[in-house]
């Protein structure tokens, strides 16, 4: 019988916690004795994730729902019984707008992602100029671009489609979900698809019609219809209590509160594998294979003593600062200001506000009947300098941005900041690069893995597919002897 091993994962955000149910599922299903800790700094789990239930609202303090599409999400949520959880979206009010020119204008239907499959509602709207429209029609024609290599998101929009769509509708809904700037994003480490659908397709304009006839991922799913997003009734603090109480009840040691502050080969003899973790307290937990499920800049920290060069190409990943500030009123105060999930601020229009959701609108039970929830989002790169604001002077400033653009005057009942320092990795140009960089320098230490937000996703199904992935890594290097991987 094959002896019993010990994985360490540090980083109990949604990573680390898919990681820890991926490897004590998958060893189980295999008959491999594995034993599990699970460490995090913070002495409440989930990370990012974090649901505040403030009387009958319900507050996203962080994410607020994920994309359907990406099944890996709403496959863990399966697992996890909370299938009859999931919630739509609200489809009778599903209006997105952008705040363009002035005033908040319809994003069109028929936009998949940000590319029009049907031009009439894109005409109709107002959102783009004739000479823009013309310009971003103009995709249809302009020759793909065969050579290889990266290109910022910025750049191969505006090739294809023009500035003007560019500015008014990718950079706010793209580079809006980074907080990033366009300019400095990789399209290869972001959404390498456009880059597909322009060589497959020659158009993207082309290819997004190609693709409506594609089986989706629902499709494939044969589960009940979902909306784009979708999230948990109570909240998606509910998929990190229901992962906690799993581990837990499953025999993984959970070590909430305690912050791990480097690693170190034992005995002096990293290529075999064995790495000793060392905790804030002076103490260390043994491991036969770690994973580090933390920020990259946390993960630079940690493996510093090992390897110098990794750390800085780690450090090297730079994350964007943001705030959520969610707001409730008494329904009749605010009126029909926003008749619709809400809206995003084009990076062009020099605001402070880089988008605001009706969250009582889009989701059918974040407040009760009588009250409104909004939630504004602020910060990210280039557009922190209102984070160095107090709460009192921040709200203000976040007020004012709602009256003038949609009229919203009225006083809140209540107020809640969230601010998250250094939250969102960017992938910038050379991102993917980088990565096989970073795997290179970790190639002499076989037992340690990274996963998490700073590589192949930042999406909640992306970091749950990095953590099975990683977790099917682990057991396979097991059995093959201990490999590296990022
Ligand atoms: C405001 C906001 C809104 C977002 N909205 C969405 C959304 O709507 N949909 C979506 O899909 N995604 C969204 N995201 C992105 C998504 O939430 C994150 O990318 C994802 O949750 C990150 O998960 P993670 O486990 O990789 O990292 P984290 O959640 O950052 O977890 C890392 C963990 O490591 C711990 N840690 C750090 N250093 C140490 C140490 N030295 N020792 C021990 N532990 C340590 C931390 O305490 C933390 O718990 C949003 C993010 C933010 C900030």
């Amino acid at each position: 019988m094959a002896s019993s091993r010990h994985v360490a994962i540090v980083g109990g955000g949604i990573t680390g916690l898919a990681t820890a149910f991926a490897l004590h599922e998958q060893a189980a299903q295999a008959g491999l004795p594995v034993s599990l800790t699970l460490i995090d700094a913070d002495p409440a789990w989930g990370g990012k994730i974090v649901t505040h239930h403030v009387g009958d609202l319900i507050i996203e303090a962080g994410p607020d729902s994920f994309l359907s599409q990406k099944p890996w999400a709403i496959e863990l949520c399966a697992k996890l019984g909370l299938s009859e959880q999931l919630i739509n979206t609200n489809v009778l009010q599903k209006k997105t707008f952008v705040f363009s020119r002035g005033r908040l204008r319809e994003l069109p239907e028929g936009l998949v992602i940000v590319v029009p499959t049907r031009l009439g509602p894109f005409l109709r709207s107002g959102l783009l100029s004739w000479p823009g429209l013309v310009r971003m029609a103009m995709d249809l024609v302009i020759p793909a671009r065969r050579s290889g290599g990266d290109e910022s998101l910025a750049s191969f929009f505006r090739r294809r489609i023009g500035r003007e769509a560019f500015e008014r509708v990718v950079e706010p809904l793209m580079a809006g979900i980074y907080a990033g700037d366009a300019e400095q994003m990789s399209l290869s480490a972001t959404f390498p698809r456009f880059r597909e659908l322009e060589r497959r397709h020659g158009s993207l304009i082309r290819g997004m019609l190609a693709a409506r006839h594609l089986p989706t991922g629902r499709d494939r799913s044969a589960g009940p219809p979902r909306t784009m997003f979708v999230t948990l009734r109570e909240g998606l603090g509910t998929m990190v209590d229901a992962l906690v109480s799993r581990l837990s009840k499953s025999g993984v040691t959970l070590m909430p509160g305690r912050r791990v502050v480097g690693l170190r080969a034992r005995s002096g003899q990293p290529a075999k594998g064995t790495n000793a973790i060392r905790l804030e307290d002076g103490t260390a937990v043994s491991a036969d294979a770690v994973v580090l499920a933390t920020p990259a800049y946390a993960t630079a920290e940690l493996v510093r003593p090992l390897n110098d060069s990794a750390a800085e190409l780690l450090k090297a990943i730079p994350y964007a600062s943001t705030a959520t500030i969610s707001l409730a009123y008494e329904v009749g105060e605010v009126g029909s200001t926003v008749k619709g999930f809400g809206f995003v601020v084009p990076r062009a229009e020099g605001r402070d506000l880089l988008a605001a959701t009706w969250s009582s609108m889009k989701w059918p039970n974040r407040a009760p009947a009588t009250r409104t929830l909004i939630r504004c989002y602020v910060g990210g790169i280039g557009r922190d300098a209102l984070l160095k604001l107090d709460d009192g002077p921040l709200v203000r400033r976040v007020q004012e941005e709602l009256a003038s653009m949609t009229g919203l005057a009225a006083e809140p009942t209540y107020v809640e900041v969230n601010r998250w320092e250094r939250a969102m990795p960017q992938y910038t140009l050379g991102h993917l690069q980088r990565l096989d960089e970073i795997q290179k320098s970790l190639g002499p230490y076989p037992g340690l893995y990274l996963a998490g937000a700073a590589y192949h996703g930042i999406g909640i199904p992306d970091c749950i597919r990095d953590g099975t992935e990683t977790a099917a890594a682990v057991l396979r290097d097991f059995a093959a002897g201990n490999r590296p991987h990022v």
